[in-house]
C-alpha cells in the first residue's frame, strides 16, 4: 500500500472509474478532474463510488486550456498535497474521412488529447523534480500506433503522445521520473459505444482475441506503471490490445 497522491484526468470516463477503483484500492489518493463543476453526473459518480467504498475528489478543469490547467493542479496540492502520479487519460474523438474533417475537429481533437499532456503535466513536473520522484502515465491508442480511417486528428494526436512521453522519460530519468505511455486498443467504453453497430462487429472480427478488451485491464498497468518499484521502466509504450495490433 501507498500513501502518494494520484491525479487521473478524465477519472470520471470508462476507462478512468476504473483507473481511479484500482488506484485508490492501492492506496493512492485518488483526485480527478473534471470539466464542468456545475454537472450533476460528476458528483452522482463521486458518491456511486463512495457507496463502493472508494473515495476520488474531483476539481474542476478544462485539459485543453492551459490556464485551467495551472489553477487545478495548485487546488489539488493544495488541498490533497504533492502530486507523485499523473494519469493523462482524458480524451475526445471527432471522427471524418480527411477530406471531410473541419478545422474545428481537428484543433479540438489536437488540443484535448494532445495539448492536454502538456498542460498537465507541465504543472506537476517540477514539483516531481524537486522530490525527486514522479510517475506520469499517457493513455495513447492503438490507432495512434497503427492510423485508422476517420481519425487523422485522433491518430496524429495518439502518436504525438509518445513523442512526448519518450522526452519526458529522458529528461525526467535521473530526477526520478517515469513517463510511459499505455496504448490500448478497443475497450468497451461510452466512447466505443459509440461507434455504429456494424461497424463495432467488424472491430471485434479482426481482434484476434475475440472480444474488446474491459478497463479493468487497462487500470492494472496504471498501477504497474505507478509503483514505486517500476521506476526502470521508462519511455516505454505497453500496447493492450489483444493482439490487435503488434510490433517489435
Ligand atoms: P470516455 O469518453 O469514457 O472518457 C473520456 C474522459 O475525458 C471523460 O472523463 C471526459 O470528461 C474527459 N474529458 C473530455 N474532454 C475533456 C476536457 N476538455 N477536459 C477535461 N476532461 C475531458 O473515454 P474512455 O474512458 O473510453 O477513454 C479514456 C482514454 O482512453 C481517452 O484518452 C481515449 O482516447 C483513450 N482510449 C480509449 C479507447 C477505448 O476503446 N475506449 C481505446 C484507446 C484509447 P466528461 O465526462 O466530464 O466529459
Amino acid at each position: 500500500m501507498t500513501n502518494r497522491v494520484a491525479l487521473v484526468t478524465g477519472g470520471n470516463g470508462g476507462i478512468g472509474t476504473e483507473i481511479c477503483r484500482q488506484l485508490a484500492a492501492a492506496g493512492y489518493t485518488v483526485v480527478t478532474t473534471c470539466v464542468d463543476a456545475e454537472k450533476e453526473r460528476i458528483v452522482d459518480w463521486q458518491r456511486e463510488l463512495e457507496g463502493e467504498g472508494v473515495k476520488v475528489g474531483w476539481v474542476e478543469c478544462d485539459v485543453s486550456d492551459f490556464a485551467s490547467c495551472a489553477a487545478m493542479a495548485e487546488e489539488v496540492v493544495a488541498e490533497y498535497g504533492p502530486i507523485d502520479v499523473l494519469v493523462n487519460a482524458a480524451g475526445i474523438t471527432r471522427d471524418a474521412f480527411v477530406h471531410k474533417m473541419n478545422h474545428e475537429n481537428w484543433e479540438s481533437v489536437i488540443s484535448v488529447n494532445l495539448d492536454s499532456v502538456f498542460n498537465v503535466t507541465r504543472q506537476v513536473i517540477e514539483g516531481m523534480r524537486e522530490r525527486g520522484f514522479g510517475r506520469v502515465i499517457n493513455i495513447s491508442s492503438v490507432n495512434g500506433q497503427s492510423g485508422q480511417f476517420g481519425q487523422t486528428n485522433y491518430s496524429a494526436a495518439k502518436a504525438g503522445m509518445h513523442g512526448f512521453t519518450m522526452a519526458v522519460a529522458k529528461e525526467g530519468a535521473r530526477k526520478g521520473i517515469t513517463a510511459n505511455t499505455i496504448s490500448p486498443g478497443y475497450i468497451d467504453t461510452a466512447m466505443t459505444a459509440a461507434i455504429p453497430e456494424e461497424v463495432r462487429e467488424s472491430i471485434v472480427a479482426q481482434i484476434p482475441a475475440g472480444r474488446m478488451g474491459r478497463p479493468e485491464e487497462i487500470a492494472r498497468v496504471v498501477v504497474f506503471l505507478a509503483a514505486d518499484d517500476s521506476g526502470y521502466v521508462n519511455g516505454a509504450n505497453i500496447p493492450v490490445n489483444g493482439a490487435l495490433y503488434t510490433s517489435f
